[in-house]
């Protein structure tokens, strides 16, 4: 069952991601925005995207596909290559050719254009890039791949039978109860929704919300939706981002209620909080805020 909490970040996400991507880093696999957007780690970031896909509010789609270890399960697979014909990993890459004489082998193996076997010049065949054994002498196409996972130093020669698959996530409705804040600001403001500025330290930082009116003064908004309080480290986040950008005006709207502590944070960095029951009346208040007086 979806919470309230669910329903309201479903809404907030609906106005500023299309499609949840992963991202994959030595960590493995994650999605930064759900994470941030939902307040949960990895792990359960993932298990809340497939429950909205049960719920039938998001699907998801395959979009990539991992090679993953077959003893520990990790992602961290360094591609080895070797010989198809004796194993030796003693190989290199180049330009293959076939002599007259029947012999093949690499380019640089023809020094002067001479044949290294019948020590005859010309009559060559180019056989494109191909690599050739060190041990053997063997030339060939297609080397022999194993992977050796870099978390438990495991080898692994087939590797056909453990591939993860990678989903992409989207919501099925793309309209936002926040469309509805959208068209009123328009009405004074340059709106983007979802905005982003460059500060001055050259990073360049997402809001949920960029205003600009017609003085070209700025403000930024952004939205957190959290079971009880928003915390002190979502007003951290905001409050860096506001002293980078160096807005005019700054918004942080809190659903339902923000934390003392992260509140006087804000006020300090003169960030204005709108504290709100659900989205509904979020929305009410932002827009008493921003376009009365
Ligand atoms: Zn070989
Ligand atoms: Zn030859
Ligand atoms: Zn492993």
């Amino acid at each position: 069952m979806l919470t309230a909490k669910d329903r309201m970040i479903i809404e907030i996400m609906a106005k500023f991601t299309d499609e949840l991507r992963p991202i994959i880093d030595e960590k493995g696999v994650s999605y930064p925005d759900a994470e941030r957007l939902f307040d949960l780690d990895r792990e359960s970031t993932v298990e809340k995207l497939e429950e909205l896909v049960k719920e039938g509010v998001m699907t998801k789609n395959q979009i990539d596909s991992l090679i993953t270890c077959p003893n520990c399960g990790s992602h961290l697979m360094l591609a080895k290559l070797s010989c198809p014909n004796c194993g030796s990993r003693i190989i290199t890459k180049g330009r293959a050719l076939r002599h007259s004489c029947g012999y093949i082998g690499l380019e640089y193996d023809f020094s002067e254009g001479k044949c290294p076997v019948c020590d005859k010049q010309g009559g060559y065949q180019d056989l494109g890039v191909q690599y050739r054994c060190e041990s053997c002498g063997n030339v060939f196409r297609d080397p022999r791949i194993s992977f050796l996972c870099l978390n438990c130093g495991k080898e692994s020669e087939d590797i056909s039978t453990v591939i993860k698959p990678l989903f992409s996530y989207k919501l099925k409705k793309s309209k936002s109860k926040l469309d509805k804040l959208e068209n009123m600001l328009k009405k004074s403001y340059n709106v983007n929704m979802p905005g982003s500025i460059r500060g001055l330290s050259g990073v360049v930082h997402q809001f949920n919300c960029v205003l600009r009116d017609k003085n070209g003064r700025l403000t930024v908004v952004d939205i957190a939706a959290r079971d009880l309080y928003v915390g002190e480290e979502e007003a951290f986040r905001f409050a860096l981002k506001v002293m980078d950008t160096a807005p005019n005006r700054a918004v942080f709207i809190a659903i339902p209620r923000i934390s003392a502590d992260a509140r006087d944070l804000l006020r300090q960095n003169r960030v204005e909080v709108v504290e709100a029951e659900d989205l509904d009346k979020a929305i009410d208040l932002v827009v008493d805020l921003l376009m009365g007086s």
